[in-house]
């Protein structure tokens, strides 16, 4: 079985500054690092560290060549990711001495995924596959109604929030994973709890306080309690929950079970600075003690 994750692919160039800079101002900074980033890279990487086989579809341009290098290292099937004539996605990142940031997104190619490339990727697609969108690239919805097509699970993270984007997948839906805040803007959106939206399977995230999973068939509600851990650093910890639980499913885990190695994994990345390049591998999520 694998995962395929139509998703974006950042590059996060983090600047440090003295302040963030004012209208008008021009300010020199003291340091560059650039990161892999992107939600959907995130999820990948997430996804492959945990053992499936990922399949990323998505797009770069001239200037992403070493983006892709690096999911490759990461064990991700890097084959449907386009070279398009448009800029990489990237966030500008200004970080202050007091950690304060500022950020400008820009989404570049990932934007420019079309009909053509997702039925050349997904033709290799079986049956019980699952495919993986979120919100930071384009042709979400005609990928989730191909995927059905062909017999794959549909599963949805829901981020970042947009209400036409999340309605337009919901028909196509077999799992939907979304935090506390876009669990209550999908509620404001359609008027209902996320829950009652039809979805087969539905996990709210609920940051240190766990997680929730939502059967709508069987209508039960499980919670799922977080490990106590010191964090010191909550990014990519949601797009490594959400990958972790992918993987294991489509590995024939059970959802508790799933949902317990995601807890797990997402526990670790936020005791750790970083996104993309410090996802734990599954040995280290299965041996990690907690408190
Ligand atoms: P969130 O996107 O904030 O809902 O977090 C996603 C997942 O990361 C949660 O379901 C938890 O498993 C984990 N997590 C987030 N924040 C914490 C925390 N402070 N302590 C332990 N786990 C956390």
């Amino acid at each position: 079985m694998a995962i395929w994750n139509l998703g974006s692919i950042n590059a996060d160039m983090v600047y440090a500054v003295p302040h963030l800079p004012g209208p008008g101002e021009t300010l020199a900074a003291t340091g560059l690092e650039r990161f892999l980033g992107g939600k959907g890279a995130n999820m990948s990487v997430a996804a492959a560290r945990a053992g499936a086989h990922v399949a990323h579809i998505g797009a770069v341009g001239a200037d992403g060549g070493w983006a892709v290098e690096r999911l490759t290292e990461y064990g991700v099937d890097t084959r449907f990711v386009a070279r398009l004539d448009h800029a990489t996605g990237h966030a500008i990142i200004a970080v202050d001495d007091a950690g304060e940031n500022q950020i400008i997104l820009f989404p570049g190619a990932n934007r420019q995924i079309g009909e053509a490339q997702l039925g050349e990727a997904l033709g290799g697609a079986s049956d019980g596959d699952i495919l993986l969108i979120q919100n930071e690239t384009s042709a979400q919805r005609a990928a989730a109604h191909l995927a059905r097509e062909r017999g794959l699970r549909v599963c949805y993270a829901a981020a970042p929030f947009d209400a036409q984007a999340v309605q337009a997948v919901l028909p196509y839906l077999d799992l939907l994973i979304l935090n506390q805040v876009e669990a209550a803007q999908l509620q404001e959106a359609t008027g209902s709890p996320p829950e009652k939206l039809g979805v087969r399977d539905v996990i709210v995230t609920l940051g240190a306080q766990g997680a929730a999973h939502f059967d709508s068939e069987a209508g039960t509600r499980r919670d799922y309690p977080a490990h106590r851990v010191e964090a010191v650093d909550t990014t990519g910890a949601g797009d490594t929950f959400t990958g972790y639980v992918l993987a294991a499913l489509d590995l024939g885990l059970p959802m508790p079970q799933a949902i317990g190695q995601a807890m797990r994994a997402a526990a670790l990345m936020v005791m750790r600075h970083g996104t993309a390049d410090v996802i734990p591998d599954l040995k280290e999520v299965l041996e990690a003690r907690f408190a």
